[in-house]
């Protein structure tokens, strides 16, 4: 048999042959038993392809420890497997464990086409199953199901065979219903799981082993005689699993037959996660998967690989060849830069090619970049859409370091985490050198903190955390002017809470973020359906931090020289709000109408920015403005004993308790929060239930501050930021 290498070598240019997928999990699902399962045949199946293997039981020790350490940190595990006649390369990418924020899942998403989605047997459907599908559909990644701990039901539970059935039946039903209610339209139906066609798979990732109805049909298998083997001593059973039920052969089959190649997925992935006209050469060239086309890579992740030592940018190509040396364009940074190696991986190792055609996943070194970045040809080219994250960052730390000396270590320690986590922002004042780090949650900032700290070496003070709260509307402002400081321009604007329709489809990413370039047909069509009209979607010139900007006017000649100046206003105005300079959140700003000077000279941006500053900021205040606070939607597992402390410490934080159920010796509670009010939450929770109670975030939403609070916050916001009533728009 051929070497890895070269066996990679023959598959890699075969698109049809590649499926790139990830698992998805709620926590303690067996997500990590599962990837080191299908890691370790990975690791056994390029042992026999080298001829080092004996045939016969394998004994998944193989696995040597060292590569499942590696797991941590490799970005992608690939496998080749054989499916009817032909070879198949399967790259696996890792998404990150669950104490995740969001963001390393979300971009993990742009790189593949299908997900395995694991749901424990006995626990069934849980509140990050919804998360996950989530993020694996609005980037139309299909997914198909395992159930996974099917020998808790055997032993544990006793189940008889119909029960068994009876479990996987409304297991398959929820989750279908979920990705119904998740999904576009066309995809909720095409993409239902399904027991009969092998859509679905069953088993233990702990015992290793996994069936499909199909694969216990080809091995004449029967429920019964899979209950049966764990009335069998321990050796017994796994020469019976490895020559009945193998679980990543089950898995490796579904994945082939179910999930997309990035020729099947690339036509309908592509208008979702790509904005720029279809019908060019690089639309075309990305729809086909073009491995002669114009290149196209975007990268979803920056590691260091294992190897080298060196920082590597892995990621998906979608068109075009990526090689060693070769220029590129990169969108974000602008900026020419040059590849150095290109890898692709073998197992849980990098192997450098000279080549690697459209449809791969890989890893190129020598680029200095950010995740999201694409690269392309030539600076025209159009980028992919900038990757959205679940939740913006809603809290803020300031940081400084003892001794200015340290001031360039820290800031490269910042911009390095960054990279990998775009989740956290930082702004750096190069002025007065301050800096300010803003995240998901305390926790998040202190892990950022002690990275800094250990890895660095630097100290550092940081300020208390700091809530970033929303400015948003209650309803429609009167029309109102914007005046230049000449009195030549004058602008008209109407501004109104966005509705939920609209609110939904942000969300969801089918009206994406940024300035428009042309009509989107696809977003006109959803917001037809959430009840707009043509006309009104058509005006749509700007969505921005899920606030819309509308271009009403008619009859105008020179609205298009002004545009791009009233935008960068707009922009401005969102990002700091007239109530006390926090963002605007769900406001619609419509411009109405304006009177313009005929002369380009007296409307340059010194007298077009005050104007469409004023216009905005005065609506703003007309249209019944208030704090919006985040509430941020925790999972909170704890041991039984605790529940009542758990419910009692939601209480005493404003929160809401969402639901409560006990599984076994665990309590599992579903709660909302106020961010403003979890300072100290992981303390809190600790005590609470002797430190064993764990929380996830599984949703973030801003809601209105309560009435009694309004005031007092905002006092609190414009003195601590040393704002004036006369700044400000009151
Ligand atoms: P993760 O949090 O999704 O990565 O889940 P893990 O793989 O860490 O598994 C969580 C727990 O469930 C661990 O104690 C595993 O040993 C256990 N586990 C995983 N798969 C199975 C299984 O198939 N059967 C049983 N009974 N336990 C399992």
């Amino acid at each position: 048999m051929a070497k890895p290498a070269e066996r990679i070598a023959k598959i890699m240019v075969v698109p049809d042959q590649i499926r790139n997928i990830a698992t998805s999990a709620h926590i303690h699902h067996g997500k990590t038993a599962f990837t080191d399962n299908l890691l370790a045949a990975a690791g056994l199946m390029s042992e026999a392809a080298a001829g080092s293997l004996d045939k016969g039981m394998a004994t998944w020790q193989h696995a040597d420890e060292q590569e499942r350490l590696m797991t941590v940190d490799a970005a992608n595990v690939s496998m080749v497997h054989d499916y009817g006649d032909k070879e198949y390369l399967i790259n696996l990418i890792d998404t990150p464990g669950h104490v995740d924020f969001g963001g390393n899942v979300t971009r993990a998403m742009r790189a593949i086409d299908g997900t395995v989605v694991l749901v424990c047997a006995s626990e069934g459907i849980m509140p990050q199953t919804e998360t996950v599908l989530k993020q694996a559909l609005r980037e139309r990644v299909k997914p198909v199901l395992f159930i996974n701990k099917v020998d808790r039901l055997i032993k544990e539970m006793q189940y008889t065979p119909e029960q068994i059935q009876e479990r996987f039946v409304k297991i398959i039903t929820e989750f279908n219903q979920l990705v119904r209610g998740i999904a576009e339209k066309e995809y909720g139906e095409k993409w239902q799981a399904n027991i009969q066609d092998g859509s679905v798979a069953f088993g233990s990732a702990r015992d290793n082993w996994g069936m499909s109805l199909p694969y216990m049909q080809k091995k004449g298998v029967s429920m019964k005689e899979i209950m049966s083997i764990y009335d069998m001593e321990k050796e017994e059973r796994e020469k019976w699993i490895w020559d009945n039920a193998p679980l990543f052969e089950v898995i490796l089959d579904m994945v082939i037959k179910h999930l997309p190649s990035p020729v099947d997925a690339q036509p309908y992935r592509i208008p979702r996660i790509w904005k720029g006209e279809l019908e060019s050469e690089m639309g075309k060239d990305l729809i086909s998967c073009n491995p002669k086309g114009k290149t196209a890579f975007c990268i979803t992740r920056i590691l260091i690989d294992l190897r080298s030592g060196r920082e590597i940018c892995a990621g998906r190509l979608y068109s075009g060849s990526i090689k060693e040396g070769q220029e590129v364009w990169c969108s974000m940074s602008k900026n020419k830069q040059r590849t150095q190696n290109v890898y692709m991986y073998l197992g849980v190792k990098t192997e450098a090619f000279k080549e690697v055609p459209a449809g791969n996943v890989l890893a190129v070194a020598g680029i200095n970049v950010q995740t999201g970045e694409t690269l392309l040809d030539n600076e025209e080219d159009t980028a992919f859409e900038e990757l959205k994250h679940i939740f913006e960052p809603v809290i803020s730390k300031a940081i400084e370091v003892t001794k200015v000396a340290d001031l360039p270590k820290l800031v490269e320690v910042l911009r390095k985490t960054v990279k990998e986590d775009p989740s956290i922002k930082v702004d750096i004042n190069e002025e007065t050198g301050e800096v300010i780090m803003h995240g998901m949650g305390e926790l998040h900032l202190e892990i950022v903190e002690n990275r800094i700290k250990t890895e660095k070496g630097v100290n550092v003070k940081t300020s208390p955390p700091i809530v970033v709260y929303r400015e948003a509307i209650t309803k429609k402002s009167v029309q109102c002017e914007g005046k230049s400081p000449n009195k030549h321009n004058k602008l008209y604007f109407i501004v109104e809470p966005v509705d939920d329709g609209a609110k939904d489809l942000m969300k969801k990413g089918t009206l994406p973020e940024g300035r428009m370039k042309k009509k989107d047909l696809e977003m006109r069509d959803a917001l037809k359906e959430v009840g707009w009209e043509t006309k009104e979607a058509d005006s749509i010139k700007a969505i921005f931090d899920g606030n819309i900007f509308m271009d009403k006017t008619r009859g105008i000649v020179q609205i298009n020289e002004i545009m791009e100046m009233v935008l960068d206003m707009f922009e401005d105005v969102m990002k700091s709000g007239p109530l006390a300079k926090e963002p605007c959140v769900g406001v619609k700003v419509s411009l109405m109408d304006c009177k313009l000077h005929e002369d380009a000279i007296h409307r340059g941006p010194a007298q077009m920015y005050p104007a469409v500053r004023e216009g905005i900021r005065a609506a703003i205040m007309q249209a019944g403005p208030v704090l919006f606070e985040p509430i941020q939607t925790h999972v909170i597992d704890s041991p039984a004993d605790n529940m009542g402390d758990c419910s009692k410490l939601v209480m005493n934080k404003r929160g809401q308790l969402i639901d409560m159920n006990q599984e076994g010796a665990t309590a599992v509670i579903k709660a909302k929060l106020p961010v403003a009010e979890m300072i100290g939450w992981s303390s809190d929770l600790r005590s609470a239930t002797n430190g064993r109670g764990t929380s996830a975030l599984l949703d973030q939403e801003f809601e209105k501050l309560p009435e009694e609070l309004q005031k007092k916050i905002r006092t609190q916001i414009i003195q601590r930021k040393g704002l004036t009533e006369a700044q400000l728009g009151a």
